[in-house]
């Protein structure tokens, strides 16, 4: 059940004293990077009085533009001669950051990817498809080892081509996933349009969703399409990527490794911890990182820690559910909009087909949301009436979550734009 017990289960005062150990051997390591020998200078940190996990809140907060600044050694703890692999974040702005793994850093991720597949219940009998981008991208690589380590048969399809997706899954009897959740949409459609039903006639059992925010009830929509189990998976390239947190079989929150991480929530404001339970940004240190570690690091996601003991006996606290980043926030008539809510409201009603979009637009000094929305296809049979009561039912129930009234617009099945990557959800045209 477990693939670490002992770290798994860790009380949580061993777990506190091993990270204090940890921190203090990264702040070592941190600073002969150019980047924090000078920060620690500037605020004359004594790296030698850092004794304790507590201690964290008295080092400097690390963001996504100190990385730009220092692009692209300026973290670099090592000399280069120790690293083995790059990775970059998959950002569509600005200069993607990139982050240098030593062969221990890579050991110690894979380590985690694969405790968290096999808290998941992937096994070496399984057969793993991973549908991410290789390359770049940390999706790809990342899970790659961590399945081997497990000894799973793995099958690195990549991204995209769903009929060879298809195929492959029949072929080889394909049992695990990993799977960008907008895409597992998409592809349930193309499995409709080839007259497979993943659910009679693939042996998957076992799903990994995640690179991107998704509600609850898309996990469930997923969940049902192909009648297979899926886990929520959470991580960033900063961090390593995926393997940061991951859902346990009570599929209620994920476990974030703190043997690995240091967990912090702070509010995005003031800059300060918030306690267990309240919503806020998450901030991470990393433990083990010997190439590149990253103290503190602003990761703008916005989630909470869930107060108290999981049902699994895993001691690692858990964060809920993502609700967004900062920087995807809509301000629209004075009012904060993430497109999760968006995504929550329409996964609710019947008759709404795999994939929608949020345009934003000026027009004079007011803003308007157009929200455009794939119709099902058994939907989509040229009753005009039933469009219109499925129109003016989505308005209502968005109006009635946002509090301002979207023009919802339907358009056929697989009509909307799709990506291999990420799903692109706001496009927003109202920049000067
Ligand atoms: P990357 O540039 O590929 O490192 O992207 C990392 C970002 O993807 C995170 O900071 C999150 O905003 C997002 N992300 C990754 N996994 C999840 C998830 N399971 N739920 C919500 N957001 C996620
Ligand atoms: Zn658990």
């Amino acid at each position: 059940m477990y693939w670490e017990k002992e770290i798994e289960t860790m009380n949580q005062n061993d777990l506190s004293k091993l990270q204090g150990v940890r921190l203090g051997e990264t702040l070592e390591r941190a600073k002969k990077s150019i980047h924090y020998g000078k920060r620690f200078a500037e605020i004359g940190l004594d790296v030698g009085a850092i004794k304790t996990v507590a201690d964290v809140e008295k080092l400097p907060l690390t963001t996504k533009e100190d990385l730009r600044e220092n692009w692209p050694y300026g973290f670099l703890a090592c000399s280069r001669d120790e690293l083995i692999r790059m990775h970059s974040s998959s950002g569509t702005t600005g200069r993607a950051t990139v982050v240098f793994h030593t062969a221990g850093d890579i050991g110690a991720w894979t380590n985690l990817l694969a405790r968290c597949m096999y808290m998941a219940g992937m096994r070496r009998s399984d057969v793993f498809q991973n549908m991410m981008t290789y390359g770049l991208f940390t999706g790809g690589l990342g899970f790659h080892y961590g399945a081997e380590k497990i000894g799973a048969l793995v099958i690195p399809a990549g991204a995209g081509n769903s009929k060879r997706q298809i195929q492959l899954m029949r072929d080889f009897e394909t049992t695990a996933i990993h799977i960008i959740p907008s895409y597992a949409l998409h592809l349930s459609t193309v499995f409709q349009e080839v007259g497979v039903d993943p659910r009679r006639d693939t042996k998957l059992r076992i799903a990994f969703l995640g690179a991107e925010p998704h509600s609850e009830k898309m996990r469930r929509k997923i969940e049902d399409l192909y009648g297979f189990k899926a886990f929520n998976s959470y991580g960033l390239s900063e961090m390593n990527g995926p393997g940061m947190a991951f859902e346990c079989p009570e599929q209620n929150g994920m476990h974030i490794w703190e043997d690995n991480y240091i967990v912090e929530i702070i509010d995005p404001v003031t800059l300060k911890p918030v306690p267990d339970g309240k919503e806020g940004e998450l901030v991470t240190t990393t433990l083990l990182r010997e190439g590149m570690p990253i103290l503190r690091y602003r990761t703008k996601d916005l989630t909470r820690v869930i107060p108290g003991p999981c049902e699994c006996g895993r001691t690692h606290r858990r964060i809920e559910r993502f609700k967004g980043r900062t920087d995807d926030m809509m301000i629209l008539k004075g009012v904060n909009i993430f497109p999760i809510q968006i995504e929550k409201k329409l996964m609710d009603v019947p008759g709404v087909g795999t994939n929608f979009q949020i345009i934003l637009e000026r027009k004079g000094f007011n803003d308007e949301m157009i929200v455009k929305v794939e119709v099902a296809s058994e939907f989509f049979d040229g009753d005009l009436l039933k469009l219109e009561r499925l129109q003016r039912r989505i308005t209502d129930e968005l109006k009635g979550d946002i509090l301002i009234t979207p023009n919802v617009e339907l358009v056929e099945p697989g009509s909307l734009p799709k990506t291999e990557g990420k799903a692109v959800r706001v496009i927003d045209n109202r920049k000067d």
